[in-house]
């Protein structure tokens, strides 16, 4: 079987948990696209692990993890993450591999990275490495093991000055790293037809997709699911199902519309409750209410047919829940000067008023918060696999 996971808003749902949870029964974890952008933060027997480019299910010491083509590799990042997660025990052994043909992100990457600040990037490099990565220019993993051909291409990219540190640094990220760089696409293809529980995890939101996102307000690559086969090499025929993680509400960081906007005292109730504060850059995010109008694009792109629903917790204090079903007028996505001036249509719920974390059988919840997920799941019409309730590992219910 195999599984995408991807977030189905602006980023920051509540992947990591989601993608953990499923990498328990999975043979191979598999990355698909971004870069060190990304990140997960678990918490392990009571230690805080971040993840940026390794598959979270490295902490099952026997599940393969994929770090595919279409994924930007920053190598320093990557070593220091894999160093890290060495000594919470967590051994990247003979069972992790890195596409030989995922690009690299070079010092001068991060340097043009964004610099007017307008699209709210992370500066880890990764925008400008696609940008070379499609102008041709870019330099793979498998240049790193072949450090002749590597010197020629670095001697047409940088400096002279800049060259021989910077080819010297790369030689040795080169060698720490030989051991994992793998034809990733050939072992993917090979477990696939072997019948291995496979998930594939997107990076940031499908709302930032640079295809299909709120362009240009989005990320470089494509978190979408069809980016999983191409960022992995494997066939559209492969995919099974494809889950998407929702959160109760919509939070977004860095500009870009956002037609659900809160009142700001409700606002700054959500944000706090909800820690949504940026990960990399401790930036508030703009919080808004569930968005049925762009999830309900969002599925019918993606293929999306189970959700997960996480973070209802948050809303536990609201005496008054919203959702938007439509919008007046008609949005046009194409164009955020247009989504900007649309105005959304609400439906209002109750709210439940009172706290939901420590609850764990779905039918003990209050009514209003069974009205809430019940009415998601219509508006949809989808399928909703499990709800989270709280942080806490095990404040999921299955539904
Ligand atoms: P990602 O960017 O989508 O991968 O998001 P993360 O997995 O890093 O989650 C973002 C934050 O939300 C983390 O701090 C999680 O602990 C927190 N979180 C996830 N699910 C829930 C939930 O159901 N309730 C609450 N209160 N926090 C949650």
């Amino acid at each position: 079987m195999v599984k995408v996971i991807v977030g189905t808003q602006f980023g920051d749902e509540g992947k990591g948990r989601i993608i953990e949870l499923f990498s328990k029964s999975a043979d191979v974890v598999a990355r698909y696209q971004g870069g060190a952008n990304a990140g997960h933060t678990l918490i392990i027997d009571g230690n805080t692990v971040v993840f940026h480019l390794v598959p979270c299910g490295i902490i099952y010491p026997n599940t393969m993890c994929v770090i595919g083509n279409g994924v930007v590799i920053d190598p320093e990042a990557l070593i220091n993450e894999l160093t890290n997660l060495e000594k919470y025990g967590f051994k990247a052994g003979k069972r992790f591999f890195i596409s030989n043909s995922a690009h690299i992100v070079m010092p001068y990457h991060k340097s043009k990275d964004d610099i007017t600040g307008k699209i709210g990037t992370t500066h880890k490099g990764i925008g400008p490495c696609y940008e070379d990565k499609y102008g041709r220019r870019g330099i793979r993993m498998i240049e790193l093991l072949y450090p002749e051909f590597f010197k020629e291409k670095l001697k047409t990219l940088v400096s002279s000055v800049d060259f021989q540190p910077m080819y010297e640094q790369y030689c040795k990220y080169g060698e720490i790293l030989a051991p994992y760089i793998a034809d990733t696409t050939a072992l993917m293809n090979k477990w696939i037809q072997e019948k291995k529980e496979v998930l594939l995890e997107g990076a940031q939101g499908l709302l930032l997709d640079i295809d299909h996102g709120t362009y240009p307000y989005v990320t470089s690559s494509n978190p979408h699911s069809g980016g999983a086969c191409t960022g992995l090499g494997i066939s559209p025929t492969c995919i099974d199902e494809v889950i998407g993680v929702v959160k109760a509400y919509t939070s977004r960081v860095g500009e870009g519309p956002m037609p659900t906007t809160m009142a700001p005292d409700i606002e700054e109730a959500i944000r706090s409750r909800g820690k949504e504060y940026g990960a990399t850059t401790g930036r508030p995010r703009r919080c808004g209410w569930l968005d049925i109008v762009l999830l309900k694009r969002v599925l019918m792109t993606n293929g999306i047919k189970k959700i997960v629903l996480t973070k209802l917790d948050t809303l536990d204090e609201m005496s008054k829940i919203k959702i938007c079903t439509k919008y007046v007028p008609e949005a046009n996505f194409a164009l955020p000067e247009l989504m900007y001036k649309t105005q959304p249509v609400y439906e209002e719920l109750d709210g439940w008023q009172t706290p939901i974390s420590d609850i764990r059988d779905y039918k003990k919840l209050p009514a209003a918060t069974k009205k809430y997920v019940e009415k998601i799941s219509e508006l949809l019409n989808v399928e909703i696999v499990a709800i989270c309730i709280g942080p806490q590992k095990d404040a999921t219910i299955f539904l």
